[in-house]
C-alpha cells in the first residue's frame, strides 16, 4: 500500500500510536493509521507470531466474511490481496431427518457471503503490516496493566522477561473478548460493562475431504443441522475440507458435559448427525482432544478513557457468532473509526465521538446474533419459518425500494447501519407473521395486495 490515505483528511499528532493485541481488528488498524500517515505505530500480541504457527488444534476456525468485512478491506485497498481464498456459500443446506433443503441468503446472484480461514486472513493482514515502515510488530509481548494517572501502559516481552513502561498517548485497545484493557476502565470506574456468558459452549470437528478427492457435502453453502436446543454447522476450506462446529450447551442432558466418553459421543453424534458422522472418521478421538471454547456477549461504554485509551473491536463489543457477524463488525469499526479519526484534531474528540456513533449499531448486532441462535438451531427446520423466509425475498422483489430481508441488510447492505437493519427488520417480522398467519402454508395463499398496503405504510423508502 502507498502512504496515503485511501480516506483523506488530517492526522492526530505525530507521537507513537499503541495497540494492543495482534488479531484482525488490530492489524487492519495499525495499516490504516499507517495510511493515513502516522509513522511510528507499535502493534503488541501477546501470542507468537501468527505466520510461523500453524492453526491450533480445534481452534482452526474458518469465518463467514460479507458485504461490511468486505467494503472495509476494499476501502483500506487490501481486498485484492486478501481475497484470493474466498470460498463463496449461496445459502444456507439445512439437514433433516428425510434429507436437506437448501435456502438461498438472498435474492441476487451477487448475494453470498464468504467462507474464510482466520488464520490464513490474520496472517495476511500481520503480513502487509509488517511490510510497512514505521509500523513495529511485538510478538510475545502481553499487554497486563495499564494506568490511568501515569498514563502508561505495562507490557510484558514474555520472551526476554522484562517488563516495559510505556505511555499510552494513545493506546488503542483491540485485545479481543477477554480485554484486559476493558477490565482495567471497569476497576478504574471510567466505563461499565455488561457481559453475558451464553449457556453453551463450542466444539470444532474437521470433515476431511473424501477418498477420492470430493467433497463430502455440497462446498457453496453453510450446513446447519438444526436439532433444537443444539446444532452442528460445517464451513467448506479451499482444499475440500470443511471445518465443522457443534454448539451445545455445557451442561445438562445432552451436554458436553454430559458426552465424555467414547460410547457416549458416538452414540450421540450417530443418533443426531448420522450423514456428518459419516464423513468424520477423526470426530470422537477430536471430540475428546480439542477444547470447549467459550460463548459470550459484552456491551461497554463509553468506549475510551479521555484520550488515552479507546476499547475497539471484540474488546468493547463481543458478540456470539450466530449472524456471522463479529469480524465484519470489527473491519466495520476500523474504517470508521479512521474516517472519524480524520475529522479530528484530538485523540479525545475522536474517541468520543467514534463511541457515541458506533455503540448503537454495535448492541443492535450484538442482538440480533444473539436472536440468529434460536433461528439456526431450531426455527430454519420449521415449514413456516421456511415459507417466511421465501416470502420475504418475494416481497423484496416486487418492493425493493421498501423491503430488504433483516438478514440481507445486515449481510449485503454496509449502507445500512445495523441499527436500521434491527429497527427496520422488526416491523417487516411483524409483516411476515400478519401475512403468513393461521393456516396459511405456502405462497399461493399469500394475499399480495394486503402486502402492498403494509409494506406501503409501515416501511418508509430506503434512501
Ligand atoms: C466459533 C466462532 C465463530 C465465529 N464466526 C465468525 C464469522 O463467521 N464471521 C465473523 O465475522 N466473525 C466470526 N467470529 C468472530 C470473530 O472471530 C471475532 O469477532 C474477531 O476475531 C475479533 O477480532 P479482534 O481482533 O477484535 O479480537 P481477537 O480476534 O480476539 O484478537 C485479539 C488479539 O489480542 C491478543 N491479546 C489478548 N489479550 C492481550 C494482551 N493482554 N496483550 C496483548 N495481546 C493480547 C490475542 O492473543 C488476540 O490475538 C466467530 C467467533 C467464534 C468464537
Amino acid at each position: 500500500m502507498s502512504g496515503g490515505s485511501p480516506i483523506g483528511g488530517s492526522l492526530i499528532g505525530d507521537g507513537p500510536v499503541r495497540i494492543a493485541g495482534g488479531g484482525p481488528t488490530a492489524a487492519l488498524l495499525a495499516i490504516l493509521l499507517h495510511a493515513r500517515g502516522h509513522a511510528k505505530i507499535d502493534l503488541f500480541e501477546s501470542r507468537p507470531d501468527p505466520r510461523l504457527r500453524g492453526a491450533q488444534s480445534g481452534r482452526s476456525i474458518n469465518l463467514a466474511l460479507a458485504d461490511r468485512g468486505i467494503h472495509a478491506l476494499k476501502t483500506a485497498g487490501l481486498f485484492e490481496r486478501l481475497g484470493a481464498s474466498l470460498l463463496p456459500m449461496r445459502g444456507r443446506c439445512i439437514h433433516l431427518d428425510g434429507g436437506t433443503v437448501f435456502q438461498p441468503y438472498g435474492g441476487r446472484p451477487n448475494e453470498v457471503i464468504y467462507s474464510v480461514s482466520r488464520l490464513k486472513l490474520n496472517q495476511g493482514l500481520i503480513d502487509i503490516a509488517a511490510d510497512l515502515e514505521g509500523i513495529r510488530l511485538y510478538f510475545e509481548h502481553r499487554l497486563d496493566a495499564v494506568d490511568f494517572d501515569s498514563g502508561t501502559a505495562s507490557i510484558h516481552d514474555l520472551r526476554a522477561g522484562r517488563r516495559l513502561e510505556l505511555p499510552m498517548q494513545p493506546l488503542l485497545a483491540c485485545d479481543g473478548a477477554g480485554s484486559t484493557v476493558r477490565r482495567r476502565m471497569v476497576e478504574a470506574g471510567i466505563i461499565a460493562v455488561q457481559e453475558v456468558d451464553l449457556e453453551h459452549g463450542y466444539k470444532e470437528l474437521s470433515v476431511p475431504p473424501a477418498r477420492n478427492g470430493d467433497s463430502a457435502f455440497a462446498v457453496d453453502a453453510l450446513h446447519i443441522w438444526p436439532r433444537g436446543n443444539f446444532m452442528l454447522i460445517a464451513l467448506p476450506n479451499d482444499d475440500g475440507s470443511f471445518t465443522a462446529t457443534l454448539f451445545l450447551p455445557k451442561q445438562g442432558c445432552p451436554s458436553f458435559e454430559s458426552l465424555r466418553d467414547a460410547p457416549a459421543i458416538e452414540t450421540f453424534m450417530s443418533h443426531n448427525f448420522p450423514d456428518a458422522l459419516a464423513a468424520m472418521p477423526n470426530c470422537v478421538a477430536e471430540f475428546k482432544e480439542h477444547p470447549v471454547g467459550f460463548l459470550g456477549s459484552v456491551s461497554a461504554g463509553p468506549w475510551h478513557a479521555s484520550g488515552q485509551a479507546l476499547l475497539i473491536g471484540d474488546a468493547v463489543h463481543a458478540m456470539v457468532p450466530f449472524h456471522g457477524q463479529g469480524m465484519n463488525c470489527c473491519f466495520e469499526d476500523c474504517i470508521e473509526f479512521d474516517r472519524c479519526a480524520a475529522r479530528h484534531s484530538s485523540w479525545q474528540e475522536a474517541f468520543s465521538e467514534f463511541g457515541a456513533a458506533r455503540k448503537p449499531n454495535t448492541d443492535a448486532i450484538t442482538a440480533m446474533a444473539a436472536e440468529n441462535y434460536l433461528e439456526m438451531r431450531a426455527h430454519v427446520a420449521d415449514p413456516k419459518f421456511q415459507l417466511q423466509q421465501a416470502l420475504s425475498l418475494e416481497l423484496e422483489r416486487r418492493f425493493p425500494s421498501r423491503f430488504i430481508p433483516r438478514y440481507s441488510m445486515v449481510m449485503f447492505h454496509h449502507e445500512i447501519p445495523y441499527r436500521t437493519a434491527q429497527q427496520r427488520g422488526a416491523v417487516q417480522a411483524a409483516i411476515l407473521q400478519d401475512l403468513t398467519a393461521g393456516a396459511v402454508k405456502s405462497m399461493a395463499e399469500i394475499d399480495f395486495e394486503r402486502a402492498e398496503r403494509e409494506i406501503t405504510q409501515r416501511l418508509e423508502p430506503l434512501g
